[in-house]
């Protein structure tokens, strides 16, 4: 049995490369995602952005674990705050949408990844906040450079994970080399997540659900996707998800 993935999209407006006439907006997933669930051996689906709350939940039916992918800012409003200046762009119906999505995949107990965006969508859909711009409210004498110019591929620093958690055993290392492309990270860290992971600078770099094995939730801050070829660390993370998935289906089928 294969599980199915669905990889949340964003909406990007495009233009005519030719004659730069403004184009549809368009449904779209960084390729690095899909085939890093198809690597791991689960059937990506990429998940448009839905409107209708009937419809997400059908959406639901055809699925066994949810990669929520990165992406632009979420909308302070979701953890109770007005936007900074500093806040980037924002896709009110890819927020509304995936916020959605979580709240009812969280009720079904589906696993779910979130990388980057995904992460911090995933704190603050159970409860935790956000640092809306880290350089203009992160209190830290060494901020380090997380919106990286290089690359994707290529790491700019370090992340130390707590040796006793369950990201370190999956990852199989304590001590990584990430890319990092936010400007946002968790504040206050929502009730039931930890946090497992830390950049030199104290910034959150990986958040997991209290035991793993009741309900399946991880979060990392870097681009995980786009290093599948830097390190086998990188893969597990899509593997134990897709495993997890495997495992929801078939409790799924014998309830
Ligand atoms: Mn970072």
């Amino acid at each position: 049995m294969t599980p199915v993935i669905g990889v949340t999209a964003t909406l990007k407006q495009d233009v005519d490369a030719v004659a730069q006439r403004p184009l549809g907006r368009f449904v779209r997933a960084d390729l690095d995602y899909v085939e890093g669930v198809a690597e791991a051996g689960g059937m990506p689906v990429v998940l448009p952005p839905l409107g209708d709350s009937r419809a997400v939940e059908a959406l639901l039916d055809g699925l066994d674990g949810l990669l929520l992918s990165g992406g632009s800012d979420l909308d302070p409003s979701y953890y109770g705050e007005k936007p900074v200046p500093e806040l980037g762009d924002t896709v009110p119906e890819r927020d509304r949408f995936e916020m959605r999505l979580l709240g009812y995949a969280l009720r079904r107990g589906m696993p779910v990844l979130g990388i980057c965006r995904g992460l911090q969508v995933l704190n603050v859909a159970l409860g935790g906040t956000l640092y809306q711009d880290l350089p203009s409210q992160m209190d830290h004498p060494v901020l380090l450079g997380h919106r990286q110019e290089t690359p994707k591929w290529e790491p700019t620093h370090e992340v130390k994970v707590d040796g006793g958690s369950q990201v370190a055993e999956i990852m199989a290392s304590d001590e990584l080399k990430v890319n990092s492309y936010h400007h946002q990270a968790v504040k206050d860290l929502a009730y039931g997540l930890v946090s497992v992971a830390h950049a030199p600078d104290g910034v959150v770099e990986a958040v997991e659900w209290g035991d793993l094995s009741q309900r399946w939730l991880v979060g990392v801050q870097w681009h995980a996707e786009a290093m599948r070829d830097v390190g086998a660390e990188h893969r597990n993370l899509f593997e134990a998800h897709v495993c997890a998935a495997e495992r929801h289906a078939l409790c799924r089928a014998a309830a």
